[in-house]
């Protein structure tokens, strides 16, 4: 006899930010319906203490609970603790690694993505996306004396602040860091601070938590899917002390415009016969040759090498989409995420995606663009439950504001930084102007003008312009006749545009 099957429901694959908030957002639209969350990791990442500091600008504290916490506050929420190993569209239904068939009358896939890494299998080259990850990087740090970062992006730039007690070779293709974030002249606010940084008193609260449970984490044994953690937010690093053997505070070094030519192990670094270069002590002079012997050498494309005990690899990330391809032809955006549209379905009769998996290819705000973040994680969650819904009822919804404008907050080398519209003009050709003001130590801020217009900003430090300036951006107030007094520090411009 054939084994009953769950009656059609709405099903929601991952435990990240984005499915939960999206299993959330359906419990409460349906509190008389089941709603399924099916995800390959123990524990959930849940948003508490959300906090709306402005119109688009959010701030909020990510916790990992146990799933029954989830299904606790939402009685109608199931959850079912295994991977999911094959999609059957046709059939409307997914199939788990535990032997279970589900069948969905609308799904939303949020599974998240993987760490890009220079090189795959290589003991030492670690990528860090989930907890797992990170207390694995954090356990070898505690064996180190020098480490290579290798990219650029936010990852990146929090390594080469917070790793203590070892040296770090920081190499990035670009001739600045941070490009993801900031243009040449915020990367060089920010690299003097990274520079100068002695043992600074360590910010006494952080965001993220992790709940433990009794005390140690539970761990499993790895199954075919390859079990996927969610990713880490805000503050991962928090919760790690990450500390290498050395006594010294802080010794970075900074390759640019360069990137990984060729890993060796020892052995086989022995037999190249090549000669490795010491630590750069001195930035104007040539590094003598190092005489120590490492576990890894690495080649850089500049033609240096340098010895490290392992490398980390923050080059950038994935859409998580292998496990629901196969027999599926899904439209794939160019970064390779599942393609939605403005109501957050895929190409695929039924199936939403949100969060880190997807590519947006709706038309765009003029100061919107897809980051795979994690506030934008929560947004695309919401909005999506909300598709779902309506669309079950044979409606539309119009598109979330918080797709308006692209907002941003975060912390970097202990600088708040607030990131808005197209911040680095990005897309608006040559056609634009910049406004910078900048006390070095202190604060850095540029805005991003076209055709008399505010389209973007950067603030980093304190300087409580945030929402006077999301506002400019919001409305595209004619800003010309204003020019430069917009960053006159005597101008109380908050006061101005109130
Ligand atoms: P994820 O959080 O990755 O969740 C995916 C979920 O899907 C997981 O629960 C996973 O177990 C599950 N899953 C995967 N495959 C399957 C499967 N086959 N079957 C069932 N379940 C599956 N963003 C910021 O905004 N600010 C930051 O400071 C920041 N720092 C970061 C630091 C690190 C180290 C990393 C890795 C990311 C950081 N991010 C940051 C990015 C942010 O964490 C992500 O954008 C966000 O968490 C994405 O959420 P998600 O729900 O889409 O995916």
């Amino acid at each position: 006899m054939e084994a009953a099957r769950p009656a059609g429901t709405f099903v929601v694959v991952g435990g990240g930010i984005a499915g939960v908030t999206c299993a959330e957002q359906l419990a409460v639209n349906f509190p008389a319906e089941d709603i399924l969350l099916v995800t390959a990791s123990p524990v959930i990442k849940a948003v508490t203490n959300f906090k709306q500091v402005s119109k688009v600008l959010e701030e909020f504290d990510v916790e990992e609970q146990p799933s029954s916490a989830l299904e606790n506050r939402f009685p109608n929420i199931k959850i079912i603790e295994s991977g999911v190993k094959q999609l059957k569209t046709e059939e409307h239904c997914i199939l788990t690694e535990d032997g279970r068939e589900l069948v969905y009358k609308k799904l939303c896939l949020c599974a998240g993505a993987r760490p890009k890494l220079i090189c795959e299998g290589n003991p030492y080259v670690l990528g860090i996306r989930d907890t797992d990850s990170a207390q694995e990087f954090q356990k070898q740090l505690t064996k180190a004396r020098r480490v290579m970062i290798v990219g650029n992006g936010g990852i990146a730039l929090e390594l080469a602040y917070e790793i203590e007690g070892c040296e770090v070779i920081w190499a990035i293709k670009d001739k600045a860091i941070g490009n993801t974030f900031f243009d040449a002249g915020a990367a060089e606010f920010l690299t003097s601070k990274l520079m100068s940084k002695k043992s600074e008193a360590k910010i006494a609260h952080r965001r993220t938590i992790y709940t433990v449970e009794g005390g140690k984490r539970e761990t499993r044994t790895q199954t075919k899917a390859d079990y996927v953690g969610s990713a880490l937010g805000p503050d991962w690093h928090g919760g790690l002390d990450l500390k290498g053997t050395e006594e010294f505070s802080h010794s970075i070094h900074i390759e640019t415009r360069c990137e990984v030519k060729k890993i060796y192990p020892q052995e086989e670094f022995k037999i190249v016969k090549r000669k490795p270069l010491a630590f750069p002590k001195d930035h104007d002079q040539a590094a003598p040759a190092d005489k120590e012997m490492w576990p890894v050498y690495v080649e850089l494309t500049n033609g240096k090498i340098y010895g490290c005990d392992f490398l980390v690899s923050a080059t950038g990330v994935t859409p998580n989409i292998d496990p629901f391809l196969h027999g599926n032809n899904f439209d794939l955006g160019e970064d390779g995420g599942l393609r939605v549209d403005d109501q957050m379905r895929t190409s695929l009769p039924d199936v939403y995606a949100a969060g880190d998996i997807c590519t947006a290819c709706w038309q765009p705000s003029p100061v919107w663009q897809q980051m795979r973040l994690w506030t934008q994680a929560r947004q695309m969650g919401c909005y999506a439950a909300k598709c779902m819904a309506t669309a079950s009822l044979g409606h539309s919804v119009d598109m979330d504001f918080s797709f308006e404008l692209f907002a941003h907050v975060t912390k970097f080398f202990n600088y708040k930084v607030v990131l808005l519209g197209k911040y680095n003009a990005q897309g608006l050709g040559s056609d634009h102007e910049l406004m910078l003001r900048c006390t070095r130590g202190q604060e850095y801020i540029k805005v991003v003008m076209q055709n008399g217009r505010m389209m973007g900003a950067v603030l980093i430090g304190e300087t409580d312009l945030e929402e006077t300036f999301e506002n400019l951006i919001l409305n595209q107030m004619d800003l010309s006749s204003y020019g430069e007094d917009l960053l006159d520090p005597n101008i109380d411009i908050e006061d101005y545009f109130d």
